[in-house]
């Protein structure tokens, strides 16, 4: 992502978050969903105050890939948020199985952390029995609930094996104990490939973001082969194979043909 079209918001261990503008399309229609349901403006102000919390968790998410990648020797550029979720863009990624396995673990594990702690806030602190609480609207009651739900939600979706979401990474990551990283990469992207085409005609019936989210992975799934697919080409290339080292005589008398 461009860094014109993203606000920065913060450099925590030196990443550089940022929050794409398409993310104010998200509050948008958060807005003109809320104004439809006849919701009032403190209650708007709610919804809104929810998803910023959740994205608090996106970004907590995306530290915890972009810490574990950089203890592995990875490198971490930048977090941008967008409206589907957020995104780490490494400029240098740990590729063996065993690392890109914890690598991509590192974040879901950090929103089931989140959901423990909220879980502890709402049975110790908060005390309030679900069978009392209301769930018309998000409200001061169901907040911690809900975002704990939320997290869960991220947690399970994240565990899709849709490559390259978290999930199939994992996958991907334990093929490639067995298979070479290419073969690992074609079997996770082909995978990846058909639940993107379920989650854009699933979406399509259900929730927008979905059809974006299903478009994202297909785009990725191939984007991401092809590049392990050249370098392991480059890496079977020699100088010798790019180089021509055979060179026809010529004399004057040759035509130009
Ligand atoms: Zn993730």
């Amino acid at each position: 992502m461009k860094s014109r079209y993203s606000l920065l918001l913060g450099r925590p261990f030196g990443i550089k978050v940022s929050v794409h503008w398409t993310f104010s399309l998200l509050i948008a229609w958060i807005v003109l969903i809320s104004v439809g349901r006849g919701l009032e403006t403190p209650q708007i102000l709610m919804h809104i105050l929810f998803v910023l919390a959740l994205f608090v968790c996106v970004v907590l998410h995306e530290l915890g890939h972009s810490l574990a990648a950089i203890r592995l020797g990875g490198e971490v550029h930048s977090i941008t948020l967008l409206p589907i979720g957020g995104m780490a863009h490494m400029s240098k990624m740990p590729d063996k199985p065993r690392d890109e396995f914890l690598v991509s673990a590192a974040g879901p594990l950090v929103n089931v952390v989140i959901a423990f702690l909220l879980w502890l806030y709402i049975s110790t602190i908060q005390r309030i029995s679900i069978e009392d609480m209301e769930f018309q609207a998000i409200t001061t009651q169901n907040f911690a609930l809900m975002l704990m739900a939320a997290n869960l939600f991220i947690v399970a979706f994240n565990l899709i094996p849709a490559f390259p979401m978290d999930g199939g990474r994992l996958f991907r990551s334990a093929l490639s104990m067995k298979l070479s990283r290419l073969k690992a990469t074609q079997i996770a992207k082909d995978i990846g490939q058909i639940f993107a085409i379920l989650f854009i005609v699933a979406g399509l019936f259900v929730n927008p973001f979905l059809v974006i989210i299903g478009i994202f992975i297909l785009l990725g799934a191939k984007g991401e082969y092809e590049m392990i697919k050249y370098q392991e080409i480059l890496r079977d290339t020699t100088v010798k194979d790019i180089v021509k080292t055979e060179f026809a005589e010529l004399d004057e008398n040759n035509t130009l043909g």
